[in-house]
């Protein structure tokens, strides 16, 4: 079983650290890049900009299994200059605006700090208090010297924490499949033809993972991606019964989500691998969010598709937080599934 060490963390924090707002993953791309290299057969950059990554099986016809996870995370984008350091911005992926007045961001190549403003209570009347501010009332002011360009990505400003079992930041969704997927190259059993979608554009619409879905025309697919836990009390104190994902019960495993039905012989297969392996895992409940296995299942005439997720709290919030112990057990279920996968599985 892998670990999760200081390698893993500095590499997670680095990723995380990095901007890549969809459309623009070019910071991330790098990193991704740099850490391949030394261990793929094959490596390409698509026409969206997705990282491509083969690592040929051994035998006459190896199970051909893609695995993804996407590179970019929500955001802003710079529309734009009202002069004075002030800039116009539009919300890239899916962001509730009440999370953005008064938050620190980063913008452009150079990561610009600049804050989203905000009218100060004293000013505000009872009534305004009760709304929440459209964001096309919203500035993002960089001081007076700001250089954005129209087009320019912006994200949260919050920088990776590791506080004891738990890790912090902005883009957990989804550089920690990203790192997972790395970590699955790294150690990558020789029986199986195993290829990486570092996808572009997910949250915008699914976008890059359609397309490497096409390129690798795989045998099965699981889609790797972090997935949000409502697990608190809810507003009246109550325990919640209700929740979708629970940090600290490991992996979820979807058996459906909005784009899908995840195919019931990679559900059992991974139940089965979970529980021979004593990993921790559960069952993601219904509602809403989709990941890219939805777009990979419609390439070419179909293919098989399951998800796992590791959860996280706060979603596409200025920072979200998982626990280091449910990536450890996402990475291993993962691992051990790719160790134990014959061309059986897909058996009817
Ligand atoms: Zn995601």
């Amino acid at each position: 079983m892998l670990s999760i060490g200081q390698t893993q963390i500095k590499l997670l924090e680095k990723l995380c650290n990095a901007m890549g707002v969809s459309g623009d993953e070019g910071e991330v791309r790098r990193i991704v890049l740099e850490e391949v290299k030394p261990y793929a057969d094959e490596v390409k950059v698509d026409a969206l900009g997705s990282v491509l990554v083969r690592k040929n099986g051994t035998g006459r016809k190896p199970l051909r299994v893609q695995i993804d996870a996407h590179m970019d995370e929500v955001g802003f984008m710079i529309v734009h200059d009202d002069g004075n350091g002030f800039y116009q911005f539009q919300i890239v992926g899916g962001i509730d605006e009440r999370h953005l007045v008064g938050k620190q961001v980063i913008v452009g190549k150079d990561h610009a700090v600049g804050v989203i403003g905000a009218k100060p209570i004293h000013l505000t009347t009872v009534e305004e208090r009760k709304h929440t501010i459209d964001v096309d009332a919203m500035r993002i002011d960089l001081g007076p010297e700001g250089k954005a360009k129209v087009g320019d990505r912006a994200t949260f400003a919050t920088k990776f924490k590791r506080v004891g079992p738990s890790i912090m930041s902005k883009a957990i969704d989804d550089r920690i499949g990203v790192a997972i997927l790395i970590e699955l190259l790294k150690n990558a059993p020789k029986h199986i033809e195993l290829c990486l979608s570092f996808s572009v554009q997910e949250e915008i619409g699914l976008r890059g993972a359609k397309v490497a879905g096409y390129y690798f025309k795989p045998d099965l697919a699981i889609a790797v991606d972090s997935t949000p836990a409502r697990d608190l009390p809810d507003y009246e104190g109550r325990e919640n019964y209700t929740y979708n994902t629970k940090l600290g019960l490991g992996p979820a495993i979807y058996t459906a989500h909005s784009p899908i039905i995840s195919d019931p012989r990679l559900v059992k297969f991974l139940e089965e691998t979970a529980l021979k392996n004593k990993i921790t895992h559960q069952f993601r409940q219904p509602g809403g969010g989709g990941t890219n296995a939805g777009a990979i299942q419609e390439a070419h005439a179909g293919v098989p598709v399951v998800s796992v997720s590791v959860p996280h709290r706060y979603t596409h919030s200025p920072v979200s937080v998982s626990r280091v112990d449910d990536w450890k057990n996402t990475l291993n279920l993962l691992l051990c599934a790719l160790n134990d996968m014959t061309p059986n599985l897909l058996k009817r």
